[in-house]
């Protein structure tokens, strides 16, 4: 498996970062790095599902943007304090090729081509953080869970993934019984179907329909910046 983000850079761009690129795993639910810590690496998911989170004051978080092997996670401060505005959780366990936040700056400072790559990928992600926001505050829960699972569809690289009711509403920023009886709703007219501790996409078609149209914006988006689009398996 290859980051489609690397994989897409100007062949000296990836000469540059591969020496120092080392294979890291992450399990789920483990924070790759938290709001307000400096952020020493780069991670480019190799698969899995990275997460970024937001905390609210009363001490709960919601999802605002998730990356896959389309992106890399670790550029979200600021130049100006370099510490992390949002927490990085994998949200499905897997693996990525890391280097040090250093050496990707020093890249970065003599490719104007990958500052370009870098410019639309963090436009991308803008687009994806306000999409979020706005989504969650209008679209009904339904659409905003249909949505959510595609874009780990997208991502996951199989139809059945390790996620609990609980992963689900902490992401969504819902309670677990609300997120239950949505999902049995998706289930019921045989979108999805659900286990212990995992969901698996039945009718990715169908569930297309059932999503608001946020999912297919975004995909827009990403077309219209030349950005990599990971496609679910067998797409
Ligand atoms: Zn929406």
């Amino acid at each position: 498996m290859d980051n489609l983000w690397i994989a897409s850079l100007d062949p000296a761009d990836r000469r540059r970062l591969q020496p120092h690129l080392q294979e890291r795993v992450f399990t789920q639910g483990q924070i790759l790095y938290d709001a307000g810590e400096a952020v020493d690496a780069v991670w480019f998911p190799l698969t899995g599902v990275v997460s970024l989170m937001t905390l609210l004051p009363e001490d709960r978080m919601v999802e605002t943007a998730a990356i896959g092997r389309e992106g890399l996670v670790g550029v979200t401060c600021g130049p100006m304090n370099g510490r992390a505005s949002s927490r990085a959780i994998a949200q499905l366990e897997g693996s990525a090729a890391c280097c040090s936040a250093d050496v990707f700056a020093d890249a970065l400072s003599r490719s104007e081509s990958m500052r370009m790559a870098l410019a639309r990928f963090t436009e991308g992600l803008f687009a994806q953080v306000q999409q979020t926001a706005a989504c969650n505050a209008r679209h009904r829960l339904d659409e905003r869970l249909a949505r959510w699972l595609l874009t780990l569809h997208d991502r996951a690289g199989s139809n059945r993934f390790h996620l609990t009711q609980s992963d689900i509403a902490g992401m969504l920023g819902v309670r677990r019984a609300t997120v239950s009886e949505v999902g049995s709703d998706l289930e019921s007219r045989g979108l999805i179907k659900r286990g212990r501790g995992w969901v698996e996409v039945l009718d990715r078609d169908a569930l297309e329909q059932a999503s608001c149209g946020c999912y297919e914006l975004m995909r827009g988006v990403m077309k219209d910046l030349r950005l990599p689009r990971p496609v679910p398996v067998g797409h």
